[in-house]
């Protein structure tokens, strides 16, 4: 553990192993996976705030919690617990408050592919999760020629007609985050990052990256107000894009699109022609191990679907999953935040099936990075969700006996080192 947050840090420093004023390293350890987990739901909160959406109860209880991590307040595991378990509770409704404001303003989402590349047009790479600095900025390029494309993130907004069917929305480029300072150099036209994850970027391209509000890097260009002008005028400078195109994407598996192919699909899975269903996604990253998550999806069954969102669907689109009941194995339900409707097509077909979540033939391999990862995960807890296995690494701020009480309550793993290993395991049927 580590903690400077008192004056009592130890040798004026901070406290390691243990805390002058008692707190040992689970408290801590429950404390911080508080924080993570407030500051995901955070960002998601920030982004439904926006659009309208508030809820007094969500706020109250970020007070409360940032009450709890203050020192001499709480040193109890079990009340710590429960305050992370509520967390996810929270975050369900943060993430469903998202998800209605995001369809009510643009409208029902539905399945569309996405070009890929660039047209011979000055032009705009819009990354991050905003979605209404995605529409404030199409509706600041009106009427001009500079094309705007989205990058990681934002690929999902292609599935809201409102935002689709704008004529300066040409397509996508560009796969997750860790490959943005090669990708953001080569696009060669203006940048505009409206969350998480921007790195800091390169000289060669800094003068040309913008970011919005609380987003900002060093040698980029911060906008606090919706007023694009300076983005655009930087596009316009650049000059044209060079033509380029790349494979198109398919999108737009919202939870309401598969739920009405609910019918079908549990015909089917009577028939036995599906008989399993994996969640795979969440963040992506430069680690070595993330290969487990693409080599996992690739390996699971043609009688399959695969689920997935966030940045980590960037990994299994070099793939070809195939079809199935005339629909693509691997659906693509969205940004993060739409975790929310990955739960509500597994308790749509519960409740369809007569049975829980836990018992659907159904895994969970969450692909984890940052703190709204953190966030899904602890709804899914919340939620009563077993077996999920987290990976590539184990959470640093998990504790050894927090990890222990998560694997013994929840049946939490870790991803391993042999994929095809863990998916046997998950499609034998013993541990599910
Ligand atoms: S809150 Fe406790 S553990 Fe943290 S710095 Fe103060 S004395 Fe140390
Ligand atoms: S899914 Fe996670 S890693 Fe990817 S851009 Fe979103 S927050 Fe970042």
């Amino acid at each position: 553990m580590f903690c400077n947050q008192c004056e009592q840090a130890a040798g004026g420093t901070g406290c390691a192993d243990f805390g002058i004023c008692g707190k040992d390293e689970d408290v801590q350890s429950l404390q911080e996976t508080l924080l993570y987990g407030l500051k995901g739901m955070a960002a998601y909160a920030h982004h439904a705030r926006r659009l309208g959406k508030v809820d007094e109860a969500v706020d109250a209880f970020v007070e409360e919690a940032l009450f709890a991590t203050m020192t001499n307040v709480n040193f109890d595991v079990p009340s710590l617990l429960e305050l992370v378990l509520e967390c996810g509770r929270q975050n369900l409704r943060v993430m469903e408050m998202l998800d209605e404001a995001h369809v009510a303003r643009y409208g029902q989402p539905s399945v569309t592919t996405v070009r890929t590349g660039t047209a011979h047009a000055p032009g705009i790479l819009v990354t991050g999760h905003d979605l209404l600095d995605l529409e404030n900025l199409l509706a600041q390029v009106a009427g001009t020629d500079v094309m705007v494309y989205t990058h990681g993130e934002m690929l999902p907004a292609h599935m809201y007609p409102v935002l689709r069917d704008h004529p300066n929305l040409a397509g996508h480029f560009g796969g997750a985050w860790q490959l943005q300072k090669t990708e953001f150099e080569a696009f060669g036209g203006a940048i505009l990052a409206t969350t998480n994850c921007i790195l800091k970027p390169r000289e060669a391209y800094q003068d040309r990256v913008f970011t919005t509000r609380v987003t900002a890097v060093p040698g980029g260009t911060r906008l606090k107000e919706d007023v694009f002008a300076p983005v655009i005028q930087r596009a316009l400078a650049l000059g044209p894009l060079p033509a380029r195109s790349g494979p198109a994407l398919t999108v737009g598996f919202h939870h309401s699109v598969i739920l009405a192919a609910a019918p079908a699909i549990l015909e089917a899975v009577g028939k036995g022609e599906v008989n399993h269903f994996f969640v795979i996604g969440g963040c992506d990253g430069a680690e070595p191990g993330r290969n487990y998550f693409s080599e996992f999806a690739a390996n699971a069954p043609d009688t399959s679907f695969i689920l997935t969102l966030g940045c980590g669907k960037f990994r299994l689109l070099d793939h070809d999953h195939g079809t199935l009941l005339g629909l693509p194995r691997l659906l693509d339900m969205g940004q993060c935040n739409n975790a929310y409707g990955a739960i509500q097509v597994a308790t749509g077909l519960a409740g369809a099936l007569g049975c829980g979540v836990n018992d659907l033939p159904l895994t969970i391999v969450l692909s984890w990075f940052e703190q709204k990862a953190v966030a899904v995960l602890l709804t899914l807890l919340h939620l009563g969700v077993k077996n999920i296995t987290v990976g590539p690494a184990a959470p640093a701020f998990l504790s050894p006996n927090v990890f222990k009480i998560l694997q013994q309550t929840y049946g939490l793993r870790l991803t391993g080192t042999d994929a095809k290993a863990d998916l046997s395991r998950a499609l034998g049927g013993a541990e599910r």
